[in-house]
C-alpha cells in the first residue's frame, strides 16, 4: 500500500471512530502525546505556511478544538495574540484613558475583533474540515472590516475639522465590497487582501494624517513591519520548526499600532 494511501485510510479511521494518528500507529513520540501532526500528514487546506512543518492538529470537534487551547500545537500563538488584544483593549479603557465615548470606541474595535480572530486560529485551524476552515477565516475577515468602524469613529471624532461622515461612507463602500466577495465564495489571493488591507490602513491612518501628528510615523511603522514579517514568513523562513510564526508577530505588530492609535487619542484630546 503506498504511503499516500496509509495516509488517507488513517484519515478515514481517524474521522469515523476520532483516534488519532498516533493511536492507530502506535507511537509515542512528543508529538504523538500531543496528538500533533506533520505537514505530509495534513490536508491541502491547512498548508498555508510552507514553513511550518510540525504541530498541526486534526481534530473532530469544537470541544477537542476548545481543549487544544491547554497543549502547545502551531496555532497556539497566534490564538493567544488574538486573546491578548480583548485584555489590551479592556486595560487601556478601564486603566489609562478617561473612559469617554471616543475611547470606547476605540476599546469596542479591539473586543469586536479578537473573538473572531482567535476562534478563527483556534476553531477553523484546527483539522474539523474544510468548511469550518473557510467559515472562520471568512468570519475573522469580514470582522476585520467591522471592527474597523468604531475605530474610524474614535480617530475621525477626536480629529478637529476631520469629514468623518465621508470617512465613514468609503469604510462602508470597502466593507460592501468584501462582504459581496465573501458571499459569492470569492477565494482569497495573497494580493487580494493586500489591496484590501492598504485600503483599510489607508481609512484608519487618514484622520491621523489629516492632523498632522507624529503618530503617524510609529503607526504606519508597526502596520508595516507586521505586514512585511507576514508577507517573508519572518522568522519561520530562517528559524526552522518554530511554532511562533509570522502570523503571531503579526498579531503584536497591529497591536502595537493599536496602542499608538490609542496614544494619539489622548494626545489629541488632552489638547
Ligand atoms: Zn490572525
Amino acid at each position: 500500500m503506498s504511503r499516500a494511501h496509509t495516509i488517507q485510510k488513517m484519515i478515514m479511521l481517524q474521522n469515523k471512530y476520532m483516534f488519532t494518528y498516533c493511536e492507530i500507529m502506535k507511537q509515542n513520540t512528543p508529538d504523538c502525546k500531543m496528538y500533533l501532526y506533520t505537514i505530509d500528514i495534513v490536508p491541502d487546506y491547512l498548508r498555508i505556511n510552507p514553513y511550518v512543518t510540525t504541530g498541526y492538529r486534526l481534530l473532530s470537534s469544537h470541544y477537542q478544538a476548545a481543549k487544544s487551547l491547554f497543549y502547545n500545537h502551531n496555532c497556539l500563538a497566534d490564538t493567544l495574540t488574538s486573546m491578548a488584544v480583548i485584555l489590551h483593549a479592556c486595560l487601556l479603557y478601564f486603566f489609562f484613558s478617561p473612559q469617554t465615548p471616543v475611547f470606547a470606541m476605540h476599546m469596542l474595535n479591539g473586543l469586536l475583533h479578537a473573538p473572531p480572530s482567535a476562534a478563527y486560529h483556534l476553531f477553523g485551524c484546527s483539522g474539523m474540515g474544510e468548511k469550518w476552515f473557510f467559515f472562520y477565516q471568512s468570519l475573522d475577515y469580514i470582522f476585520i472590516f467591522i471592527s474597523s468602524f468604531p475605530l474610524l469613529i474614535a480617530l475621525g471624532w477626536a480629529t478637529p475639522g476631520y469629514p468623518l461622515n465621508l470617512a465613514v461612507v468609503i469604510l462602508c463602500v470597502l466593507c460592501l465590497s468584501v462582504a459581496k466577495r465573501l458571499l459569492e465564495g470569492h477565494r482569497y489571493t495573497a494580493s487580494d487582501r493586500l489591496v484590501d488591507m492598504l485600503s483599510l490602513v489607508s481609512c484608519h491612518s487618514a484622520p491621523v494624517l489629516y492632523a498632522r501628528s507624529w503618530w503617524i510615523v510609529p503607526i504606519m511603522c508597526s502596520y508595516a513591519i507586521g505586514g512585511w514579517l507576514y508577507a517573508y514568513r519572518i522568522p519561520e523562513r530562517y528559524v526552522h520548526g518554530t511554532w511562533w510564526t509570522s502570523h503571531a508577530y503579526m498579531h503584536i505588530m497591529l497591536n502595537v499600532a493599536y496602542n499608538c492609535q490609542f496614544q494619539y487619542l489622548k494626545g489629541t484630546i488632552n489638547q
